[in-house]
């Protein structure tokens, strides 16, 4: 009933808006002010903002609603972002810190927003980002610079040639009440361990696809189970690149030309991602795990403030004890979570310092002799990196204690020539069969020299 009210106080507000005030209804909202909700928002149960429209978590039937425009607006007393909508959706926000984001979740929706307006970094947004977070669930999440408290959602139906708009005040607030609101939402929170269940069961489902393939004999890995990770999606792109190529698709291409590939040749192959859906990191090692897989590959591109380093490199898991670059690159990679808004509290957090039992020794040597065999074969196909192109870094991806896997950062993105030939068909179709060789050399039987025979 307050929604309500404040919905047609605000409908009130603009019905008299004189035409000299400009034909932006927003402005106009933002000299009424005082009558805009104050109430930060409750996070215990989703509002239903209107009832016929798709909510969090749903596909729209039909086409998606599109997100046409969003516009920051900074304020002495609040900072606002309006969203423009061309259908009513239900949205729902809620606060996590550490560091201290917002999140706005919304159905499945289609951005074409260009290039919006970046906010001035001085406000109480330092940045934000969106797009899809997992199917039926887009996002945007916003980078704070300081404690706020998030009003209620104001959606102002269509007027003056706009669609829908989504208001969403900011207040400034302190650590306390900013802390004391902080958190998932539970029936998220759970969804999320549900996610990683569901990832398991389907795993396990797969065993005799297993079976068939490694009695057709393919090749020497015949049957073997390889998972792919093309690194980030949705909402988080990873880096991009000088030619405007994105991290996030080159590796979904480069991933799925991969697992075409080594199935071809007799492997198991699963993906962690195969469309433009963000998955977090510990979804993509709880996937690894239940397949039992024999090998996982995560597949990146690098960024350098030096435009001139180019070449690509290969990571294995380290304890820690890695050089200043590659602590530089892990931090870089395991941001992912913390850029899409996934909670990170539990024993999984990504962030936190990476424990390596003894078990894991042989894991990682099995990763490391991979990464060799790896080198070796893409170093006629690609550049390598100039200096130490096998490293170790504590990646989070790469942290299952029983499957031996890698990090392939294919190339800088920084670099015009590498950015350049990471776009071509060419490169790709060579690059995924070099990795494909090294797969199969991995898992063939060792040669009697290998073995120690004459
Ligand atoms: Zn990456």
């Amino acid at each position: 009933m307050r929604v309500l009210a404040i919905f047609l106080t605000v409908l009130g507000a603009l019905v008299l808006a004189p035409a000299a005030m400009g034909d932006d209804p927003i402005s106009h909202l933002m000299k009424s002010a005082g009558k805009l909700p104050q109430a930060p928002a409750d996070t215990a149960a989703p509002k239903v903002q209107n009832a016929s429209a798709p909510g969090v978590g749903t596909k729209p039937r039909g086409p998606l609603p599109i997100v046409m425009s969003a516009r920051i607006g900074e304020h002495d007393d609040r900072t606002r972002l309006v969203l423009e909508l061309s259908d009513p959706v239900n949205l729902r926000t809620f606060v996590l810190a550490n560091p201290d984001r917002v999140v706005i979740d919304m159905p499945e929706v289609s951005w074409r927003i260009g290039a919006p307006p970046r906010p001035s970094g001085f406000g109480a947004i330092k940045s934000y980002r969106y797009g899809q977070f997992r199917a039926g669930n887009s996002r945007m999440v916003l980078d704070l610079n300081q404690p706020v408290s998030v009003s209620d959602t104001l959606v102002i139906p269509p007027t003056g040639g706009f669609g829908y708009r989504v208001v969403i005040d900011l207040f400034p607030s302190n650590r306390a009440r900013f802390d004391a609101k902080a958190g998932w939402p539970a029936d998220l929170k759970k969804r999320e361990s549900d996610a990683e269940k569901l990832a398991a069961m389907i795993a396990a489902s797969q065993a005799p696809e297993r079976e068939a393939a490694r009695r057709s004999g393919k090749g020497p890995g015949a049957g073997k189970v390889i998972v792919i990770d093309p690194g980030h999606g949705g909402l988080d792109s990873g880096t991009s690149g000088v030619n405007g190529l994105l991290e996030k698709d080159l590796v979904l291409a480069e991933g799925l030309r991969l697992s075409k590939a080594l199935k071809a040749r007799g492997y198991v192959v699963h993906m962690t991602r195969s469309d433009d859906t963000f998955i977090p990191l510990r979804q993509r090692v709880a996937i690894a795990r239940a397949d039992k897989a024999d090998l996982m590959i995560s597949l990146h591109a690098d960024s350098n403030p030096d435009s001139n380093v180019t070449g690509l490199s290969i990571y294995t898991l380290s304890d820690g004890r890695s050089d200043r670059e590659a602590s530089a690159l892990a931090k870089r990679e395991n941001q992912s979570d913390i850029i899409a808004g996934v909670d990170l509290s539990g024993d999984n957090n990504p962030v936190a310092p990476i424990l390596i039992d003894l078990a894991q020794r042989d894991t990682i040597n099995k990763s490391s002799r991979f990464a060799t065999t790896a080198l070796s074969r893409l170093k006629p196909v690609t550049d390598i990196l100039a200096r130490s192109p096998h490293r170790s870094a504590s990646l989070a991806v790469l942290v299952a204690p029983d499957v031996p896997a890698v990090l392939i950062e294919l190339g800088y993105l920084s670099n015009r020539s590498d950015a350049a030939q990471m776009n071509t068909d060419a490169w790709r179709a060579r690059v995924a069969r070099a990795i494909a060789d090294a797969v199969d050399a991995h898992f063939a039987p060792p040669t009697r020299q290998a073995r120690g025979e004459p």
